[in-house]
């Protein structure tokens, strides 16, 4: 282990001269670059993602969350963990909003140990409710890594083979508390393609280098509240598959919501076959999607199918993921001195007082950086060559 090719760290690295970045305009202020870099930065997220990948649309990821003594540290407001759990109420929902097909759980660990929070499940509702509820959990003792590791592979190894497996730890802790070699757990890990990727709340520590390396996840430290969201964000979009999983056809049901009417004689309320589990929510029901294929009742979709095994979704939700098959081709950037014709932004209408503007390459429709932005992270559309579609 001691032979493997380590990158330089930042403060073993050459001397870096910072401040040169930094130029002052006439008027001797530093505001304009300041401003320039930040708005590099948001233009770097559009550009970065494309290229045609395959991609896992299928997903099955379990979030750790550290919950040792280190998760009381304030450095986040209030303190970590709820800051922390806070900002994973949004990953959540960011994350079936882009995978609706696809399915969370949540591990804490701590005092040693590992246990589920919930178990993987395509309800972002059942998650969000336990991440409240964790708020007021004791900050205790070490976490585990193993265990934590060891308990997701339990599950994720079960999952078929044409789906992803993916683990991401959010540690705030330096030390673990392992109770067997963790190294072989990481070649069990790269073994059954379980890719686990770390946002450390801390320092880097060296575990973790090697194992996001060794099973092609990602590793990131935070530098503060806007950079944690930003980097857990990154998780929100499927990864890359591996070349070496499978492709396979998989059975979808798309139904429809109905609601037996009342007139009909032998409409009765029904339960619902999500009760099973939860026992909670509406009691006898009249409506609800019904299964194409054996007609169980289900109140909320996408759900996997409890009687026989079909997947169901809804077809609009379905159609959403589908921009990550064919993004959206990038704007190209030109300076806004050069631009023929109005002044202003087509999506927000707001005169152009960037440098630079963005031009849709097939509508020749100029926007904003924010709007570029916003098309390209939300609408995943662009509204221009939309409207002159429906003029035509
Ligand atoms: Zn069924
Ligand atoms: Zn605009
Ligand atoms: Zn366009």
């Amino acid at each position: 282990m001691d032979e493997e090719p380590e990158r330089t760290k930042r403060w073993e690295g050459g001397y870096e001269r910072t401040w040169e970045v930094l130029k002052e305009d006439e008027s001797g202020s530093l505001k304009a670059t300041v401003e320039d870099i930040l708005f590099q930065s948001k233009r770097r997220r559009v550009v970065e993602s494309h290229g045609q990948v395959r991609l896992g649309m299928m997903r099955h990821l379990y979030v750790v969350v550290d919950c040792s003594r280190s998760m009381e540290d304030q450095d986040l407001k209030p303190n970590r963990l709820a800051a922390t759990l806070k900002l994973l109420e949004g990953f959540v929902d960011e994350y079936f909003d882009q995978n609706p097909i696809s399915q969370v759980g949540v591990i804490t660990t701590k005092n040693k140990r590992a246990e589920k929070l919930t178990d993987l499940a395509g309800n972002p509702k059942k998650h969000i409710t336990a991440l409240k509820k964790a708020v007021d959990s004791a900050c205790v003792g070490e976490p585990s890594l193993y265990n934590a590791l060891n308990l997701a592979v339990q599950t994720l190894k079960h999952m078929p083979g044409h789906t992803s497996r993916e683990v991401l730890i959010i540690l705030s802790s330096l030390t673990t508390c392992d109770p067997a070699n963790i190294y072989d757990l990481i070649q069990t890990l790269k073994g059954l393609k379980v890719r686990v990727s770390v946002i450390g709340l801390s320092a880097e520590v060296r575990v973790c280098t090697v194992l996001t390396r060794e099973t092609g996840g990602s590793y990131h430290v935070i530098l503060d509240e806007s950079h944690f969201k930003e980097l857990l964000m990154l998780h929100v979009k499927p990864p890359p598959a591996s070349s070496s999983s499978e492709c396979s056809l998989i059975r979808m049901g798309f139904p429809q919501h109905a609601i037996a009417s009342v007139s009909e004689r032998d409409a009765r309320p029904s339960f619902s076959m999500s009760h099973l589990d939860s026992g909670t929510g509406p009691g006898l029901t009249l409506g609800g999607y019904f299964c194409p294929q054996c007609h169980a009742k289900y109140s909320e979709l996408p759900v996997e199918c409890k009687v026989c095994g079909l997947t169901l979704v809804s077809a609009p939700h379905l159609a959403r993921s589908f921009h990550h098959l064919f993004p959206m081709v990038p704007f190209l950037e030109s300076s806004v001195e050069e631009l023929q014709g109005s002044r202003f932004c087509e999506g927000c209408q707001g005169e152009l007082r960037d440098k630079s503007a963005y031009v849709c390459p097939s509508c020749r429709g100029v926007f904003c950086v924010e709007c570029d932005l916003f098309i390209h992270d939300s609408l995943h559309c662009c509204p221009c060559c939309i409207h002159s579609r429906a003029a035509l």
